[in-house]
């Protein structure tokens, strides 16, 4: 069984860490236990050039890190090379049918080659060299009949598709429904990324999505972020495997995901007005701020129940979906066994290496490694967490706008108003 990460981010792209580069990128997927990761930023030059130096060829579609440039880790779980395979996001902002649309896509492609024809072609559309996510003018079908035209062999796939501000169903500028956005091309739409802010059941609630694959990824920013979300995939190691696994769900055994509550975007409100709600509450207030009176940012749970069967009540199973698990980053779990808020401490970051060089990665630890060796190795503290976590029972202060949830685990502490 392999964990696909399909949809990160490059140095190159706005408002990332300078530390994506190839070498930390097969660094950290292999301390999160990540076998096949996206590359991301195809569409720019410069991150181009510096895979092509980087990478070299592995299974047909699917590339390595060249091994001197490896970054040796400590402890025997980190032997596998990871495997790359070409992958970008872009942002296109256009009008259709009477409104501004800004919508946000995944492409996969079968080679370094692929992304040097399919990048020429969008040069002439816009201004790909200065974001490593370019924002183009250009329609989603016609940024999907591009993609096939040059390269029939491509995965086209809508990113994060509730995200309010940038997505095919987004509450702001998004679409009500996949053929409206694509028409008749729909078709060559098969697989559908959920988003940190919502997990597959609440999506099975929609009957209009119950023929995609629904798959998860990190979106990640930084190296640290690598598997925030994933796919279970049980198929042949190859570019073709992966087709078929994320097109066709032929050995799409599953996703890990974010609890949704702890997405940026779940409940509704205003951040700066300090204001959380959820749906129900949101819609006896009409959607307007107690506060400052304007428009609240609906979240993604509002959005989908909008959206969804009436008939299909909360806890809805699709027959034949794919199971999902729910998890916590595991430095996100240290941090709040320590008290301290932020999983980027000093701290946090010596206790999550010594866990890792005797625990294996960070996927092992989280699913697998048994509860008496987390508490051995890292701390008692953090073993009844997983524990928590691992039994679904953890309670959440949750995201809204723009805002993460944080998990609540403490027993006897009740869940916040909001
Ligand atoms: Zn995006
Ligand atoms: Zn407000």
């Amino acid at each position: 069984m392999y964990i696909a990460d399909l949809h990160i981010h490059s140095r190159y792209s706005m408002a990332t860490s300078r530390d994506l580069i190839p070498e930390l990128l097969d660094l950290w997927a292999r301390k999160k236990g990540i076998h096949i990761l996206g590359t991301g930023d195809f569409t720019h030059p410069a991150w181009r050039r510096e895979l092509k130096e980087a990478l070299e060829p592995a299974e047909a579609g699917l590339y390595t890190l060249k091994q001197e440039r490896s970054i040796p880790l400590e402890g025997g779980f980190f032997k596998e090379p990871v495997r790359f395979v070409v992958s970008g996001e872009i942002s296109s902002i256009y009008k259709k049918n009477g409104r501004i649309r800004k919508v946000h896509s995944l492409i996969l492609l079968p080679d370094l080659a692929a992304a040097d024809t399919l990048s020429l072609k969008l040069e002439a559309i816009g201004n790909i060299r200065s974001d490593g996510r370019p924002i183009l003018g250009l329609d989603c079908h016609d940024l999907l009949a591009l993609t096939l035209e040059v390269c029939p062999d491509a995965i086209y796939i809508p990113a994060h598709i509730w995200t309010p501000h940038f997505s095919l169903l987004g509450a702001r500028s998004g679409f009500d429904s996949i053929e409206e956005c694509f028409e008749e091309l729909t078709p060559f739409i098969r697989a559908l990324e959920t988003g940190l802010s919502s997990n597959p059941a609440m999506n099975w609630r929609l009957p209009f999505l119950d023929s995609f694959q629904l798959i998860s990824n990190s979106d990640a920013h930084s190296p640290s972020k690598l598997g925030r979300e994933a796919n279970l995939l049980d198929i042949p190691l190859s570019y073709e495997g992966l087709y078929n696994g994320i097109q066709e769900g032929k050995g799409l055994m599953g996703t890990i995901e974010f609890f949704p509550e702890e997405g940026k975007y779940f409940y509704d409100g205003h951040r700066k007005c300090g204001i959380c709600l959820s749906p129900s509450y949101t819609r006896s207030l009409k959607g307007i701020c107690p506060v400052c009176h304007k428009r609240m940012t609906l979240g993604v749970l509002n959005r989908t129940l909008e959206l969804a069967d009436p008939k299909r009540k909360e806890g809805f199973l699709l027959p034949g979906a794919h199971p999902f698990e729910s998890l916590i980053p595991l430095p996100e779990v240290i941090a709040s066994s320590l008290g301290v808020s932020s999983s980027g401490s000093v701290r946090v970051g010596r206790l999550y290496e010594e866990m890792l060089k005797h625990l294996g990665n960070e996927f092992k630890i989280l699913r697998e490694a048994s509860l008496d060796d987390i508490g051995r190795v890292g701390t008692k503290e953090i073993a009844r967490r997983i524990q928590i976590l691992r039994e679904g029972t953890v309670t959440w202060s949750p995201g809204f706008d723009g805002a993460y949830g944080k998990p609540i685990f403490d027993f006897t502490e009740p869940a916040s108003m909001c």
